[in-house]
């Protein structure tokens, strides 16, 4: 199998209502700029990243992903994957300008396209060839119920009806808000309203100074909250170690780290419980699993971010044993082929060939912004 041709997508998916916020975050779209890589054979393999759909910027990655990486790709086979990782990630001419953002982002869009890439090859979907189980479960925790600009009202209403229509056990709620006592206030109503058995994880997406942290995340613990995700600000590896020994309620984080290093760094300080990398900012499945060996080797359990709308992460999940649950948000279901399936609260492996990205015809002819 040899590589032919990489073709631009930029893809924009309505969030849920029109618009969410988080303490650091507004956005109405969720962007997945990406490729579609050709081969010889007949196989197109998909990637894409996860972005808040700023046009501009989403050029940028794609731009990347095809001008910079894509002549290097040209002839290869797609199924080396991990060769070609480290032969994109050695180009020094195109690593000079950042080992993070845009770069990394491209490479992982094309790693998850490689490796989609492989799987489609052999007629299987990824966990499988990643040496999964179907056996395992893997439960889902939904994240679309607990935005920080829904009214306390609808954040409980919408938090009542995930766990007692659609089935989960486990939902986020984000805090971070400007009066640290009406973030206590919400998470204590939501408590209150799901009663004792179901899991609770918080989220301040990096807003909190130390002493803040301290104060509020500190009161988390009279709510039994499964986690408090980002407390402070996402590099920080010193102030979380300084918060893990000051509070009871577990850390977790990782969502905008970059590179399997810094992942190192936070474990190895005991700054984080629940370790969050997520496949669409590091670079691809191949920076992924050395995060998830790492984690696991520490016995931190892996909670991936879902920037991928959770359609990689599943078979991620379904494959590695550190990854037992998994976010849900359901922003681009409608613009893949084969969106993730859960009853019940538990995530079902899918059946298909491929990595899970593969998007639908609608997408591709409508909402294609290239
Ligand atoms: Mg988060």
């Amino acid at each position: 199998m040899k590589i032919t041709k990489l073709e631009p997508i930029i893809l924009h998916a309505p969030v849920t209502r029109g618009g969410i916020a988080d303490s650091t975050h507004k956005l109405t779209h969720w962007g997945a700029p990406g490729v579609a890589i050709h081969t010889d054979t007949g196989h197109i393999g998909y990637g894409f990243s996860g972005t808040h759909a700023h046009l501009p910027t989403d050029r940028l990655i794609v731009d990347c992903i095809i001008n910079s990486f894509g002549p290097l790709l040209i002839g290869e086979d797609p199924q080396e994957v991990v060769a070609l990782w480290e032969k994109l990630h050695k180009q020094s001419e195109i690593y000079w300008v950042g080992r993070a953002g845009i770069t990394h982002l491209a490479l992982g869009a094309i790693d998850i396209a490689l490796w989609d890439l492989k799987a489609k090859a052999v007629d299987q979907p990824l966990w499988k060839l990643l040496g999964g189980s179907a056996k395992k479960k893997v439960e889902a925790y939904n994240t679309d119920g607990g935005w920080l600009n829904w009214s306390l009202e609808t954040m409980v209403s919408d938090c009542k009806r995930l766990v007692e229509e659609d089935g989960y056990r486990a939902v986020k709620l984000k805090v971070g808000g400007p009066n640290p006592r009406e973030d206590l206030r919400r998470v204590e109503a939501v408590r209150n309203a799901l009663g004792p058995d179901i899991r609770i994880m918080t989220d301040a997406n990096g807003r909190w100074t130390l002493p803040q942290a301290i104060q509020t995340a500190g009161r988390l613990v009279d709510f039994d909250i499964a986690w408090i995700e980002e407390p402070i600000y996402f590099d920080d590896v010193e102030g979380h170690r300084r918060l893990a020994q000051t509070i009871a309620t577990p850390i977790a984080l990782g969502e905008q780290l970059y590179m399997a290093s810094q992942f190192r760094d936070f474990i190895q300080a005991g700054a984080v419980h629940y370790v969050q990398p997520d496949v669409v900012r590091l670079a691809g499945v191949t920076e992924f699993w050395q995060v998830a060996d790492l984690a696991r080797s520490y016995s931190l359990p892996v909670v991936p971010h879902v920037g991928d709308m959770c359609q990689v992460h599943q078979h991620i999940c379904f494959a590695h044993p550190a990854c037992s649950l998994l976010e849900y948000i359901p922003w681009l279901r409608d613009w893949m082929e084969k969106p993730a399936q859960i009853v019940d609260g538990f995530y079902v492996a899918p059946e298909s060939a491929g990595a899970g990205m593969t998007p639908s015809l609608k997408a591709l002819t409508e909402i294609n912004k290239i």
